[in-house]
């Protein structure tokens, strides 16, 4: 092979070329996503730990015509770097807030609330907030039952402008969760000045709990920063039955994982929550 200049990217690596090229055809692909309604939206229970089901978070999938079902871990970094989670975030959204809607239509249904990922990328654009505000205008009656789940790596930014566009939401009724919590980046100190509603416990500790004392340790420290800080706490990828009691034990009421249930496509979602509400 010949000496490549400094500046010259060399493929002579055939794993890596398929890497790239693969990615290239992924991106050409997200493109068109969006125009051949390619997204679907798949809902995962929320319960208490009276067994209740109090709603579910909105995780989106891709149709993909060749690829068939594509997993938002492939495709969300992706559509980040390209931009595309600008378009994708505000379909998500209105989505989340029709189904709210529609749920409003059954006497039964009626509480249950939606939480939506919000990624760093779409929460900092300038207008984000004019966005969700119009959304706002039209779905205003749902409000209360819309949250937004951020991840720690929208404290990059100053957290005067971070609480700002948070506290305008909330007075609209919007609440706040911070997902993954505990992997991040985080100051302490930063946190403590959000606004937020929730703490959800990254599925890493929730994993562990079980069998790596220190897991254990972590996950307590959340749950009663929460309880000084006044945030509820909710615990993701719960699998197991001791891993709930755990839970319970050390005072995390709010629970979402496989145990429970898998994210389903709406209609399955509605057939659970109809089978678990009889009457
Ligand atoms: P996340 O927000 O942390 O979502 C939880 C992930 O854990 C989901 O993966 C869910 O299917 C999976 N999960 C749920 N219960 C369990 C369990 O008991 N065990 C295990 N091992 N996993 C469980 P999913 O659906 O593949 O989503 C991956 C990530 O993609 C999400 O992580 C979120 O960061 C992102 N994402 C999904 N939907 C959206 C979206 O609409 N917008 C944005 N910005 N990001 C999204
Ligand atoms: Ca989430
Ligand atoms: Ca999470
Ligand atoms: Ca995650």
């Amino acid at each position: 092979a010949k000496i490549a200049g400094r500046n010259t990217i060399r493929f002579f690596d055939p794993g890596l070329q398929s890497v790239i090229t693969t990615r290239l055809a992924l991106e050409a692909d997200l493109r068109r996503a969006m125009p051949l309604n390619e997204f679907r939206l798949y809902y995962q229970i929320q319960a208490d730990d009276q067994g209740r089901i109090t709603g579910a978070e909105v995780l989106i999938r891709w149709q993909h015509p060749k690829r068939g079902l594509v997993s938002p871990a492939v495709f969300i970094p992706l559509a980040e770097e390209t931009g595309a989670i600008v378009e994708i975030g505000d379909w998500v959204m209105q989505m989340a807030c029709e189904q709210l809607r529609a749920w409003q239509q059954h006497a039964r249904m009626r509480h249950l609330e939606l939480a939506v990922n919000v990624s760093a990328v779409q929460f900092h654009q300038q207008d984000f907030i004019d966005k969700v505000c119009r959304l706002m205008a039209d779905y205003g009656e749902i409000a209360g039952l819309l949250k937004l789940e951020l991840t720690e790596s929208v404290m990059l930014d100053s957290a005067e402008e971070v609480i700002h566009k948070i506290q305008i939401l909330k007075n609209l009724g919007l609440r706040f969760s911070m997902d993954d919590f505990g992997t991040g980046y985080s100051s302490l100190a930063y946190l403590k000045r959000l606004p937020l509603d929730q703490l959800k416990i990254d599925q890493s500790f929730v994993r562990d709990i079980a069998n790596d004392p220190s897991a254990a340790v972590i996950i307590q420290t959340i749950i009663g920063m929460a309880q000084n800080l006044g945030l509820e706490v909710i615990a993701e990828g719960l699998e197991t039955k001791e891993q709930l009691a755990l839970l319970k034990q050390y005072g995390c009421r709010h629970y979402q994982g496989y145990l429970l249930g898998r994210p389903l496509p709406i209609n399955e979602f509605d057939a659970v929550f109809a089978q678990a509400n009889p009457g």
